[in-house]
């Protein structure tokens, strides 16, 4: 099916923040988007000062920064001067503890307050931030705080019992952890603090700040959707692209209600969910609570939420749902809704427009580039399917890597790896312990994403898949996104995910896994039925040869489908690194 072009009328709303995207992109320099930023006297940058001080210097303290939806319905909200305020007093409290400049501070929490309170304040004590998602298991936990050398955790009380309790006498270099939820009357348990107490006590007065713009101020594993998950390290000038792509790809302006549904734990809900909006001067909304259809449809309506920012799965459970559920809610006050983490299928697209009277603006990042590299912003026209085009600032390319060294940067319309021309500010600086690795991203300039794409003649981006998972079937190089989508049009299919099985004859053939809506039931018809209409769409070449029908797909917890784990399963090969796979379960897998 080809899908049309989404052409956006003009709303009663503000005028878009890049309303001139070749004018944008002519007149750009990184100098002229840092010099937007406040600094440190001397010279220095700090992403914490940029997202909180900043609006309590520009007069902007009374505004909210954060609005917390506990999940069983309580609310709290900090303005920007009380999580200064907050930040600070932690920032002063890890001096206290003695924890040094690049340290590493981590926090295995849910979305509560502290989560906030200790990113920021981490940031401004100059030690390097680690969020380690809170439904990992023990192994995860203990595999990255040891990778990370972490000397301060923040916790609660049952997923400290639960997940590092038995493993502190592997983690050394773990000198403090703090509570956050323990009563003024309870003494800790052996070997933690309580993290209120601690804050109280902190000095109240500021902090002065001391980094420099090139120092480490975070780090992030990776999903672990190709392999074990990688730790990249970024450094405090990320904020620069941060404050930039917040304004021009996600539309953001001070006072705007924002809700971004991932997780800190990921790097999405780092440089998405805190620093890009408070940059901006915009109220994060965050719901402490899972994924619920009628709740996220309740919320986008009560908090009269203006910019939404969310992932394709979560898309795809709320298109699981049925579009009634959506019904009878007032979304007027939406300005850009948006996605990223995995490819976002025009279906996805279009049924936003349906559902909510605008499409889904896909935009296209990794935990390596630090921030929102191609986008489909709120002035374009959207063409359902594409990850749109490269910010100002930065310079993408499709590029083959040439047997002999360097690369080719390949014509439009050609697939191949998806490449940035190094240089841009949230760049990663690193992979914690593999500088192998690290090299090996790096070609004559250009950082080689990993990714295949092709680019069309007006500049837009087509994503076709991870380099290990497109295949080769009968001579026809085959990504596994296109197949996946003509599955996603069946009215049955919810989920769709395929890989590449070995043939003797064929090299290699499709096989497809589907995960049904609710209302369709597994049988053979509709296996037959679902092979065929692949058919039609794709042609005998391109279309799975198998399908096989499963409750779920398996997914990282950041919400990717894990196609190596599919593969590894079909083929009867070990799973590899499952420690970021969702739930249910990690250990079967395992085992
Ligand atoms: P690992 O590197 O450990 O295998 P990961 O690549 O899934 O894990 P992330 O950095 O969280 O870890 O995800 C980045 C990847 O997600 C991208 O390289 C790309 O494959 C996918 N992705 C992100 N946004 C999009 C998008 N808009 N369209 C298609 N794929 C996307
Ligand atoms: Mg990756």
């Amino acid at each position: 099916m080809t899908w049309t072009t989404i052409r956006k009328r003009p709303a009663g709303d503000p005028p878009p923040n890049l309303p001139d995207y070749a004018a944008a992109r002519a007149n750009f320099t990184w100098a002229a988007a840092r010099a937007e930023l406040e600094g440190l006297p001397g010279g220095g940058l700090n992403i914490a000062c940029e997202a909180v001080d900043r609006q309590v210097h520009a007069g902007r303290g009374a505004a909210i920064a954060l609005r917390w939806l506990g999940k069983t319905g309580e609310r709290r909200e900090f303005s920007y001067a009380e999580l200064a305020t907050l930040s600070d007093r932690f920032a002063a409290l890890l001096r206290q503890l003695g924890i040094g400049k690049g340290e590493r501070v981590c926090a295995l929490l849910g979305r509560i307050p502290e989560l906030y309170i200790t990113a920021l304040g981490t940031l401004k004590a100059g030690a390097v931030f680690c969020p380690l998602f809170s439904a990992f298991g023990p192994e995860p936990v203990r595999v990255r705080l040891h990778k990370s050398d972490a000397r301060l955790l923040v916790t609660t009380t049952t997923l400290y019992a639960r997940k590092v309790q038995a493993q502190r006498a592997e983690l050394p270099a773990l000198a403090h952890v703090l509570l956050t939820d323990l009563d003024a009357a309870e003494t800790p348990p052996a070997a933690t603090q309580s993290f209120q107490h601690l804050l109280d006590s902190a000095p109240t007065c500021g902090i002065t700040l001391d980094t420099r713009a090139e120092d480490n101020a975070l780090l992030h594993f990776t999903s672990g959707t190709t392999g074990s998950p990688k730790g990249a390290v970024h450094v405090h000038e990320a904020v620069v692209a941060h404050r930039l792509s917040g304004r021009l790809a996600l539309d953001l302006r001070p006072g705007d209600i924002y809700w971004c549904t991932a997780d800190p734990g990921w790097v999405t809900g780092m440089s998405y969910g805190i620093i890009a909006p408070l940059v901006n001067g915009a109220t994060l909304v965050v719901d402490e609570a899972e994924f619920d259809a009628r709740r996220w449809y309740s919320i986008l309506e009560q908090e009269r939420v203006n910019i939404w920012y969310t992932a394709p799965t979560a898309i795809r459970m709320l298109m699981k749902v049925g579009a009634e559920a959506a019904q009878g809610h007032d979304f007027s006050a939406l300005r850009l809704m948006a996605s990223v983490g995995e490819p976002l299928n025009p279906e996805a697209v279009v049924w936003g427009q349906e559902t909510f009277g605008q499409p889904f603006h896909d935009t296209w990042w990794q935990t390596e580039t630090g921030a929102i590299m191609i986008a489909n912003t709120r002035s374009q026209d959207v063409r359902p399917g594409s990850m749109g085009r490269p910010l100002p600032g930065i310079d993408a390319a499709i590029v083959r890597r040439l047997p002999g060294g360097g690369i080719a940067v390949l014509d439009i319309d050609q697939p191949g790896e998806l490449a940035l021309r190094c240089g841009w500010p949230s760049q990663f600086r690193g992979y914690l312990h593999d500088a192998a690795r690290y090299q090996e991203c790096f070609v004559d300039g250009w950082y080689l994403s990993g990714d295949l794409a092709s680019r069309d003649a007006d500049g837009y981006f087509w994503f076709l898949g991870r380099a290990d998972d497109v295949i080769k079937t009968s001579g026809h190089l085959i990504g596994p996104f296109e197949v996946e989508n003509a599955l996603l049009e069946h009215p049955a299919v919810a989920e769709a995910g395929m890989i590449g099985k070995p043939d003797a004859f064929a090299g290699n053939i499709i096989k497809a896994f589907v995960a049904l809506r609710p209302g369709f039931t597994p049988s053979d018809a509709l296996r037959k039925e679902l092979i065929g209409f692949a058919r039609t769409r794709l042609g005998p070449a391109v279309a799975p040869r198998e399908l096989e029908f499963m409750a779920d797909l398996p997914k990282t917890r950041s919400g990717k489908i894990m196609r190596r784990l599919l593969r590894a399963r079909e083929l009867g090969l070990a799973p590899g690194d499952v420690s970021g796979l969702e739930s249910d379960d990690a250990e079967q897998a395992e085992s």
